[in-house]
């Protein structure tokens, strides 16, 4: 069996590169698609987390991957029920295009930053226009959780870690 990808932890260079646009073209080529299948399982396992950048599994490419069961929790698959509401979502090339004044302070972490949380103010709504596993395009808008999830998946891409911006940040072990 091949051994899955361990999360890039916060000193390492690849979390700081700007990740590369990938082709349209080979979207989907194996290399791509064993990419985009790397980090589905590498996140899978982990309970707390809600999606993956590329370049946590060491890949500076512009791709993250939110949780299927995030989706759910929003209720934001009642209008395609055709979709498995486990299904993880797939964002290539993603690009914000809308980005509300308004901003909130949340509570984060992240897989590559253990054990720290901190608090960091992000836009409160969004719309981002990216690519899907399939190379179509599409344009998603999120408030709330999803719209954090998103500001800090392309901070990932863009070689910014979210205790760059964080407040009151804090260690927090998780129990034994
Ligand atoms: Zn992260």
């Amino acid at each position: 069996m091949k051994q899955m990808p361990e999360i890039a932890q916060k000193d390492n260079p690849v979390l700081r590169k700007i990740a590369d646009d990938v082709p349209l073209g080979e979207i989907m080529s194996s290399r791509i698609q064993r990419v985009i299948k790397d980090m589905k399982n590498t996140l899978r396992p982990h309970k707390d987390g809600v999606a993956i950048a590329a370049p946590q599994i060491g890949v500076p490419l512009r791709i993250f991957v939110v949780s299927g069961h995030i989706f759910n929790e929003e209720a934001l698959l009642e209008d395609d029920k055709s979709k498995s509401k486990e299904e993880d979502l797939v964002f290539i090339n993603p690009k914000i295009t809308k980005l509300s004044r308004d901003k909130k302070a949340m509570s984060e972490g992240c897989l590559s930053v253990r054990w720290i949380y901190g608090e960091v103010r992000r836009a409160s709504k969004l719309t981002v226009t990216a690519y899907d596993e399939y190379g179509k395009k599409f344009t998603r808008g999120a408030s709330g959780l999803l719209a954090q999830i998103f500001q800090h998946e392309i901070d990932h891409l863009n070689g910014i870690l979210f205790i760059d911006k964080a407040k009151r940040v804090e260690e927090i072990q998780p129990l034994k």
